[in-house]
């Protein structure tokens, strides 16, 4: 299966799903779509880079992240707005995300978030949206059948345990 054919279905499920039923992003000012002071960017998911390459609206790094045999995630850094068409798989399973633990896949709020997401902060992925959260598991699910899905969730994780252990080091 080629990269379109994967990702575009996939992108389909979010069509007019998101974590509320209403616009969340007029409780922040959509703050996910705007960088602070330090330019931060989206994880595209396993040879997502492909699909966007081209998007006049954005531009894509090697990050210094690596999973399964040395491939080097991509990140997608944005002009704060997109062709909603063409965002990527994070923005659209945000504030959600995949996380690894013992062999098993759950989503949990992404600690990242916390910052500037007040879902995250306030919510649990329970409270989210029925489809939402639903149409995220069908989604990771799929990603968990590409030959290194399992690896690319399973760096994630370690990223999300990194930024919490370090969180929680200065917050104590
Ligand atoms: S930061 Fe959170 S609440 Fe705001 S638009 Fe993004 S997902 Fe919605
Ligand atoms: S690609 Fe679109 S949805 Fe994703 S952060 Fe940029 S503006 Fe927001």
């Amino acid at each position: 299966m080629n990269v379109y054919d994967f990702y575009i279905p996939i992108y389909e499920m979010f069509d007019g799903i998101t974590p509320l039923s209403k616009d969340c992003g007029k409780l922040c000012d959509s703050a996910c779509c705007k960088d602070g002071e330090e330019k931060t960017g989206m994880l595209l998911f396993p040879h997502e880079e492909k699909l966007l390459s081209n998007v006049p609206f954005a531009e894509i790094e090697d990050s210094n992240c690596e999973f399964g045999e040395k491939e080097v995630a991509k990140l997608f850094f944005c002009e704060g707005h997109c062709n909603r068409k063409f965002r990527p798989l994070a923005c659209r399973i945000f504030p959600l995300m995949p996380y690894l633990k013992n062999g098993k896949i759950k989503l949990i709020m992404n600690p990242m978030a916390k910052n500037i997401c007040p879902l995250a902060r306030s919510l649990k992925p329970k409270d989210l949206e029925p489809a939402f959260v639903k149409n995220v598991k069908k989604a990771m699910n799929r990603v968990l059948k590409l030959k290194d899905g399992r690896d690319y969730i399973l760096m994630l994780s370690e990223i999300a345990d990194d930024f919490t252990s370090l969180n929680n080091k200065f917050t104590k």
